[in-house]
């Protein structure tokens, strides 16, 4: 009996982490002109846009219990087309956790090799540090753990340098990528442990071991991340607490918080999803990325992971675009060109073009710093965030059936993006 007990309160205290989000609806927002979509992309706290709103895309936005109907009216007063996709979040929550542990069973009844990643979950911070850890313990010729520095609540910022020269040939170029700046974000993660496994244990294009030097940081924003795991599932921001008395809202946005345009497309109120901090830079997390983005003038390529929304951006995020604009699109056309190429057919097709044109106006972003610090090819990559058919809006929920294409299919890009550096600098020698 005591038994039976103790699975019902374990399975009530893992439902129970949810609480927040009960009766939370997801909406799928059509704006059908300009007006309907500054609304829609200007609506304040507490809602929560996970996707903004383009001519040719519903918006999506996350509306907490108890605004609901009058979010609805609201549309409707403005004559504003919508669908309500999900009722109760809640129930999409439970979904993925108990598909997430139907994965773990049937994964600890194999025995599989600790430095290949098991692409049927996502891993938390600690498997991750653990995973990195034995990586360059296996492989000290080619991967280096480093800590960049510590984060608000003094974790580890953790990446590996890859390189079979030590980082010391000189002709070869840098490529950085880095995910999870963005907490909820979780189905960017497996796309860089892919990127370590492809360039470190299962090797199968030596060129670009050979070619180029890598900087792979796969979790951006540890506290945050921790967070969207044991506190909040659809956390964003990092953990700075002490804005407001009481805490009654914290966390800064880390991708509005570096020195690029700062301030004009993002928000001053703590409170929002996209508030930029105290000042450029006051986060440790934009920080460490700022110090790797300087570390090096050989870092050519920059590659922020994102999700969702089947995109390749480039700067500005105004809108203005850099001198370089015209490469930066035909590289992230081949990027996305390759991905497309092996993605499933129900997945939409990725799109590149400017941040601000193609999405939204958005300021003091890492991809901007990137160019803003020297790196030409700088790019905010949004992974799909479909389920099956297209049809199931996932968001930031993860079908762990998913895991692993969506890491194949990302490398592919990458990987182009690698051979298109290449093929520039050849054209420049
Ligand atoms: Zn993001």
């Amino acid at each position: 009996m005591r038994w039976f007990l103790g699975i019902f309160v374990c399975i009530s205290c893992v439902y129970a982490r949810h609480e927040q989000y009960d009766q939370s609806a997801l909406f799928s927002v059509k704006a059908k002109d300009a007006e309907q979509i500054n609304y829609f992309n200007s609506l304040d706290y507490p809602m929560d846009i996970w996707l903004y709103a383009t001519q040719e895309r519903n918006g999506l936005v996350l509306v907490p219990k108890g605004y609901v109907q009058q979010f609805q009216d609201e549309l409707y007063s403005k004559g504003i087309e919508f669908v309500i996709e999900v009722e109760n979040i809640k129930d999409s929550l439970e979904l993925e956790d108990k598909l997430r542990a139907d994965k773990a069973r049937s994964r600890a009844m194999r025995s599989d090799n600790d430095l290949l990643v098991n692409f049927d979950d996502i891993y938390n911070l600690t498997e991750v540090n653990n995973y990195l850890k034995k990586i360059a313990e296996a492989y000290p010729d080619v991967a280096t753990l480093v800590s960049g520095g510590k984060s608000f609540e003094g974790r580890d910022i953790n990446y590996l340098k890859i390189s079979n020269s030590n980082f010391q040939n000189a002709s070869k170029p840098i490529i950085f990528v880095e995910s999870l700046l963005h907490a909820r974000e979780w189905v960017t993660l497996p796309t860089t442990l892919y990127a370590i496994e492809k360039l470190v244990v299962n090797v199968t294009d030596q060129d670009l071991i050979d070619d180029f030097d890598w900087i792979i940081m796969p979790v951006a924003n540890p506290d945050g991340y921790e967070f969207s795991h044991d506190g909040g599932r659809f956390w964003r921001k990092n953990r700075r607490n002490g804005i407001l008395p009481g805490d009654v809202c914290l966390g800064v946005d880390l991708n509005r918080n570096f020195d690029v345009f700062y301030g004009l497309g993002s928000s001053n109120n703590v409170c929002t999803e996209i508030y930029h901090g105290t000042a450029p830079f006051s986060e440790p997390e934009s920080q460490v990325i700022r110090d790797i983005l300087h570390s090096d003038d050989r870092i050519e390529m920059f590659l922020d992971l994102h999700s969702f929304g089947n995109l390749i951006l480039y700067g500005w995020g105004t809108g203005e675009l850099p001198e370089n604009a015209f490469s930066l699109h035909v590289g992230g056309i081949q990027m996305a060109t390759a991905i497309n190429e092996v993605k499933e057919d129900w997945n939409l097709n990725y799109r590149v073009g400017n941040a601000a044109l193609v999405l939204y106006p958005a300021s003091g972003t890492a991809m901007d710093y990137g160019l803003k610090a020297g790196v030409p090819l700088s790019y905010t990559y949004e992974l799909p965030g479909l389920r099956n058919f297209g049809s199931t809006i996932l968001g930031f929920l993860v079908d762990p059936e998913f895991i692993k294409p969506s890491a194949v299919q990302t490398w592919e890009g990458i990987k182009e993006g690698a051979y298109f550096l290449r093929s520039i600098r050849r054209n420049l020698a």
